[in-house]
């Protein structure tokens, strides 16, 4: 590992009955850097994605974050260190508009509980950092909009706001562009491009366009093994990906 490395795998193998999910996998993420992991179906990109953020317990091995270790980490912990994942806006927030579903991610990250009364100054810079993350994230034409009347793309790109709302040093997006027509799928590229510098990326995709065009680095994970990292020049040319993952010869 090199000090530029914020997140650290090192043989991680997480085993379900004879089946082994992750293979004593090594994998670095260095600062300020967009990380895409790719692989065919089954490879064990999601069940690496939840031992990262502390869904799921690995069996053995270790994860490092910011140089710490965080392999027996509860979740809560991983995100107040600045180890965020996205995920889908649930029922509830679907009823909300997009500006107090982020206000409450705001609120969330600063830890203080929900009370029916808030000082007017604090909610008034909850309220105008929520909107400049909305900015952010290319929805800040849609503040009073509910999420749920959102189309698939603005959710998403929602989704990624309410990470962001949280300050992440590295942020854990699992198929951002899952579902997308090409014009969607090209906002959400450019909205990700833009985070480079601002935080941390490590993305799982199967928008393999969008990938190459995306990613600084990319590692290849078959049957639960990282078989190469690399730039996408390097992964392209890579031998074994290209027999493994692109089906060559
Ligand atoms: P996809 O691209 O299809 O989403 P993936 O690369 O994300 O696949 P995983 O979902 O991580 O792959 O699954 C890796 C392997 O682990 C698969 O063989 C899967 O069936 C198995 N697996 C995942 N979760 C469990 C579980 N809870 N119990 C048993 N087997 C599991």
């Amino acid at each position: 590992p090199t000090p530029d490395d914020l997140l650290v795998v090192r043989q991680l193998v997480k085993r379900y009955g004879g089946l082994l999910a992750t293979d004593h996998a090594d994998l670095s993420v260095r600062s300020g850097e967009i990380h895409a992991l790719i692989g065919p179906n089954g490879a064990g990109k999601t069940t690496l994605i939840h031992q990262l953020s502390g869904t799921v317990a690995p069996t053995s091995g270790h994860i490092a974050f910011a140089g710490q270790d965080i392999t027996h980490q509860p979740m809560h912990q991983r995100v107040h260190h600045g180890l965020v994942r996205s995920y889908q806006i649930t029922s509830v927030f679907l009823r909300l508009p997009v500006l107090d579903n982020l206000a409450l991610a705001v609120q969330a990250r600063s830890g203080s509980s929900l009370r029916f009364w808030q000082p007017a100054r604090a909610e008034r810079a909850r309220y105008a950092e929520a909107a400049a993350v909305a900015e952010r994230v290319g929805l800040g034409a849609v503040l009073q909009r509910t999420a749920g009347a959102l189309s698939h793309g603005e959710q998403r790109q929602l989704e990624v706001g309410l990470a962001l709302a949280l300050r992440p040093r590295l942020l854990l997006l699992d198929e951002p562009m899952a579902g997308m027509g090409p014009d969607e799928s090209h906002r959400m590229v450019e909205l990700l491009a833009s985070l480079r510098g601002e935080t941390t990326l490590l993305l799982v995709e199967h928008d393999m366009d969008a990938v190459f065009r995306l990613a600084d680095r990319i590692s290849a994970l078959v049957s639960g093994r990282v078989i190469a990292t690399g730039t996408p020049d390097a992964i392209r040319q890579d031998a074994a990906v290209r027999k493994a993952y692109l089906g060559d010869e």
